[in-house]
């Protein structure tokens, strides 16, 4: 008999050779049918794989990201035994899940292109292959059976692939008609996929080298029920409308330039005062508490990056350095702003009093990423944290991290971002050579970020073995309106700059001391926040940080006058505002306005000329009726002061 633990702890004992599917059906058959995978001892394989050992036991459901991986992975398979009945002639790259959902396969159609029809071909075909049930039946062969498979196959990729696999490790998979090289694991059988829909054709060099050929990548999504797959597809289509690279143009936040370089944003107007807001917003913010501005340079000489180790770790993946007429001299573009930092910290000598001292700079940065990789504002190869670096004592790390933890708060708060996990990444458990610093103070810092994450009352996810070499860290998940994650803010704990940087403090006892450095950015960077803020948002930004907060929408020339009067008010007061001059209709004016997504139209005629008043249309909301200027002022103004949910909500 085996012992088998599951996740509650409890123990049950089994025959050994007992499979993970004979475990779920022991516990209850509705399981069974819903089981997907098992984790055993930590690896994630096929429930009907015997079990021959003692062993801890997860079962996985759609319900489990395992679970949706396994599922989706079996799709590609599935969608390869489709592509290989219409297409023959195919030859198979990979075919993995993809972390955010669904999967593709990368392929090589020979001469053929295909399309949209294709693809409604090839769904069709995997729907009625899955309706077969077919089981995936998993089977080790040896290296040359496995070569001589693919030889016979005519499939280029897959030797490749077999050649670098260890004799005796080899796996095929079969389901229906179609066998793939593989390891696994796979659902049970097809019948679990009850919906599909195959979303894109692409590009992809073969094992992501440019020297070699270029496949047809395909994408899809499965799903064990019709329902979710609508579901999805509607947040699909959603997402499209809120796109932050649509909105970007369609309110002339930012534009790219060929020219300029690719990844390389030029913020226009409208969005340079979108940004200036934020900065603002959190400079107010890190003024109250206690942070000191400073400004440094767009480079530093390449021996900064050889101290900090920048050079060493990512030097060959950079920009490359920036050399002068002088021989020898070598400078680098600012990949982060911390050495830059560590020196400002270096101009003076430090006392136990001084500290802690936090350090703050909107800096920007440049990394250099491969140009299929730029994605918007959300991938960029120039970019500005919001960044800010706080030296202080090991005393004080728990204190500061509190701190910083408030900031963060308040910063998602004001921008209405109410949900999110905070991930805390600490050390492996059982291999600790790996890490800078010595034990008492990681032990220090790691339990500070636990307690404090619980006493803040977070949301806390804890992986073991994700902290940097350098320190443990805190970073934050948010969820935006349509349920997608994405990181923004990190807090991280660094022992390892202050020992390169030789960064020493007087201790109170007149000893010398290393201070402990703590990295943070609550928006991260602000490219990548205002294009997440976007997407949240829709484009209907909180009324504090619309570009245009107002527009005056004369009914005709005749109240140009009037208009100016206006607009002169409410910028006096502090209001964003700004007159629509052009010689159209009082129609087409509010709905380009609307296109704008601008909070507040101020409509102006005869009427409202003669009585001092101005009519009021709320983005989304229509018509307010008249007020006169002076409670416009009053109004507008209040709302502009609240830096808050209630103020996005004021405007919705
Ligand atoms: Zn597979
Ligand atoms: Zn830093």
């Amino acid at each position: 008999m085996i012992h088998i633990t599951l996740p509650d702890g409890s123990v049950r004992e089994y025959q050994e050779g007992v499979s993970a599917l004979d475990i779920a059906r022991s516990i209850s058959e509705g399981l069974a049918r819903k089981v997907l995978a098992a984790e055993i001892n930590g690896e994630v394989r096929d429930i009907t794989r015997p079990v021959s050992e003692d062993a801890s036991l997860r079962l996985l459901t759609w319900d489990d990201k395992e679970g949706k991986a396994t599922f989706w992975h079996s799709s590609a398979h599935l969608m390869a035994e489709a592509l290989e009945s219409v297409f023959p002639d195919t030859k198979f790259g990979i075919g993995p899940a993809i972390a955010n959902g669904g999967f593709y396969y990368d392929i090589d159609l020979g001469d053929r292109t295909i399309g949209e029809e294709d693809l409604q071909k090839i769904e069709s075909k995997m729907k009625e292959l899955a309706a077969q049930k077919n089981p995936y039946l998993r089977e080790e062969v040896s290296k040359a059976d496995a070569v001589r498979y693919f030889e016979e196959k005519q499939d280029p990729y897959k030797l490749e692939l077999i050649r670098d696999l260890e004799d005796g490790k080899i796996t095929f998979y079969t389901q229906g008609t179609f066998t793939d090289l593989c390891r696994g694991p796979h659902i049970p059988n097809t019948g679990f996929i009850k919906a599909v829909k195959l979303t894109n054709i692409a590009g992809a060099y073969w094992r992501g080298n440019e020297k070699n050929k270029m496949l047809t990548r395909i994408y899809g999504i499965t799903f064990p029920n019709q329902k979710e797959l609508d579901e999805y597809l509607h947040l699909l289509e959603e997402a499209k409308k809120r796109d932050h690279r649509k909105l970007g143009r369609e309110l002339e936040l930012f534009a790219f330039s060929e020219k300029v370089g690719s990844g390389l944003p030029l913020w226009l107007p409208k969005g340079a005062m979108l940004r200036e807001r934020l900065q603002q917003f959190l400079q107010k913010a890190q003024t109250d508490s206690g942070y000191l501005p400073v400004i440094t340079p767009h480079i530093g000489s390449k021996q900064l990056y050889v101290t900090s180790g920048h050079w060493e770790k990512y030097g060959k993946d950079s920009f490359r350095p920036i050399t002068t007429p002088q021989e020898g001299e070598e400078f680098m573009l600012k990949p982060m702003n911390c050495p830059h930092h560590c020196e400002i910290y270096k101009s003076s000598p430090r006392s136990y009093r001084d500290l802690p001292l936090r350090l703050a700079e909107f800096g920007t940065v440049y990394r250099y990423e491969q140009s299929g990789e730029l994605h918007g504002l959300t991938r960029v190869r120039g970019f500005t944290q919001d960044d800010a670096h706080l030296f202080c004592r090991p005393d004080q790390v728990r204190e500061e991290f509190k701190k910083v933890i408030d900031l963060v708060m308040y910063v998602f708060n004001a921008l209405d971002f109410h949900d999110f996990t905070a991930q805390v990444s600490l050390r492996d458990k059982d291999d600790r050579s790996k890490y800078i610093g010595s034990e008492e103070n990681w032990e220090i810092a790691e339990q500070s970020i636990i307690d404090v994450a619980a006493e803040k009352g977070l949301n806390t996810v804890i992986e073991y073995g994700e902290a940097a070499f350098y320190g443990p860290k805190l970073d934050f998940m948010v969820k935006d309106a349509l349920g997608r994650s994405w990181q923004l803010g990190t807090i991280q704990v660094d022992y390892n700059l202050p020992e390169r940087f030789e960064l020493e403090y007087i201790d109170s006892d007149n000893t010398r001391k290393r201070p402990v450095m703590i990295h943070r950015a609550p928006f991260g960077s602000m490219e990548r926040f205002i294009a997440v803020l976007l997407e949240h948002c829709g484009g209907n930004l909180p009324f504090w940080l619309a570009p245009v907060q107002a527009k005056v929408l004369p009914i005709s020339d005749k109240f140009a006058g009037y208009a100016q009067e206006v607009c002169d008010r409410l910028r006096k007061a502090g209001i964003r505002a700004e007159p629509d001059e052009r010689n159209e209709k009082i129609g087409r004016k509010i709905r380009d306005t609307e296109m704008m997504k601008v909070p507040y139209m101020l409509v102006i005629g005869e009427k409202e000329m003669n009585e001092g008043t101005v009519s009021v249309r709320k983005h989304g909301a229509g018509d307010q009726g008249a007020v006169t200027l002076a409670e416009l002022v009053k109004d507008l103004t209040g709302l502009a002061s609240r830096t808050s949910g209630e103020a996005a909500a004021a405007t919705d």
